[in-house]
């Protein structure tokens, strides 16, 4: 951390500022210029605030060096991170790992047909929501543990792993029984206590990007569930609040690769929630996977214009099928392998 002193600070306000460097147990490394003081904090400044200094009179700015997010950073752990899942399959490295199913587990009828679909295309992983955070408490809630129990058998029908949302710290035992994967939404991002509970689930666990947060929080939210000791952590980008209009968040792209740069925890694309529009899906799965995501997360129903929630996104089955082929050509130019 660097402290810079304003023009007008005085020797005592320097000194103020040195000895509360000291009291932290850090060294300052003072450089006195022609018309600043620039003050270097010596050591690991990350479990210290910059406000902590920034109250002082006298002081212009504080500039981090390290990043907050220590265990989620690329210093930390240089190789990329690689999930692997009982079936085999793999989330980062080569594979580009596509998640899909549909929004909500609405009834078996519905589970079978969307699971027998993803599976037809190669998918390795049932998406699927039991416990859906809607933004109306009047709308559909999702089936509990009924939708978890069907996940499970039907994804099993097909050598699939489970991934689904949990979104209270209460429900992760029950969920880790019958997940393979655990989701935190976009909405609880910063639930920190539910970063602790799926930290300490023994699951791994996808991130979503909270709708107005940015990357810095994201991987500050990551290394809540790391520094309980989970090391399987990809992390979600699936559109952000912005003033455009015509869909239902805007996806940003430069999230896949800034992420990569920052960390090795793998990248996952959600062109469903960022979108909001079926017909936009596939173009915006494409741009993900070409900008180096690791994965994709994508809603599917067996019937659209029937679903419980998010209709206006889900891809049917036929769209899925050209989605999933231009998805494996292109991971294929790429060196990459889809599935
Ligand atoms: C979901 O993937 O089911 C979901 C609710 O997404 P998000 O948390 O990104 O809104
Ligand atoms: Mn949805």
């Amino acid at each position: 951390m660097i402290i810079v002193m304003n023009a007008h600070a005085t020797p005592g306000e320097i000194d103020a500022v040195t000895e509360r460097i000291k009291s932290l147990g850090f060294q300052a490394h003072l450089s006195k210029g022609s018309e600043r003081t620039v003050i270097g904090v010596i050591g690991d400044e990350r479990p210290v605030g910059a406000e902590v200094f920034e109250a002082f009179p006298g002081v212009e700015r504080v500039v981090r060096i390290l990043h907050p997010a220590k265990l989620a950073s690329r210093d930390f752990h240089p190789a990329d991170r690689v999930i692997e899942l009982p079936n085999g399959a793999r989330l980062g490295g080569k594979d580009v790992l596509v998640m899909a199913g549909p929004c909500a587990v609405e009834s078996r009828e519905q589970l079978e047909r969307a699971a027998e679909v993803v599976a037809r295309n190669g998918v390795r992983v049932l998406r699927g929501g039991a416990f859906k955070p809607r933004t109306s408490p009047y709308s559909f809630q999702g089936l509990g543990e009924k939708g978890l129990l069907l996940l499970r058998e039907i994804a099993d029908e097909h050598g699939m792993a489970v991934i689904t949302e949990v979104i209270t710290p209460e429900d992760v035992p029950l969920v880790a029984k019958h997940a393979q994967i655990l989701q935190v939404g976009a909405r609880n991002m910063a639930n920190y206590s539910l970063l602790k509970a799926v930290g300490s689930s023994g699951r791994p666990v996808l991130l979503k990007r909270g709708l107005g947060a940015t990357l810095d929080e994201l991987l500050q939210a990551a290394e809540y569930i790391l520094a309980q000791g989970n090391e399987d952590v990809a992390l979600c980008e699936r559109g952000i609040r912005t003033f455009e209009r015509s869909t239902r968040f805007t996806l940003d792209i430069n999230a896949v690769p800034v992420l990569k740069n920052l960390t090795s925890l793998p990248v996952v694309v959600d062109p469903s929630h960022a979108t909001g529009k079926a017909e936009l899906v596939a173009p915006i799965a494409r741009a993900g996977v070409a900008a180096g995501a690791d994965g994709l997360l994508i809603e599917v129903h067996p019937h659209p214009q029937e679903a419980l929630s998010d209709g206006a996104q889900s891809l049917d089955p036929d769209a899925f099928g050209t989605m999933m082929g231009e998805i494996r050509r292109l991971a294929e130019a790429l060196g990459r392998h889809a599935a």
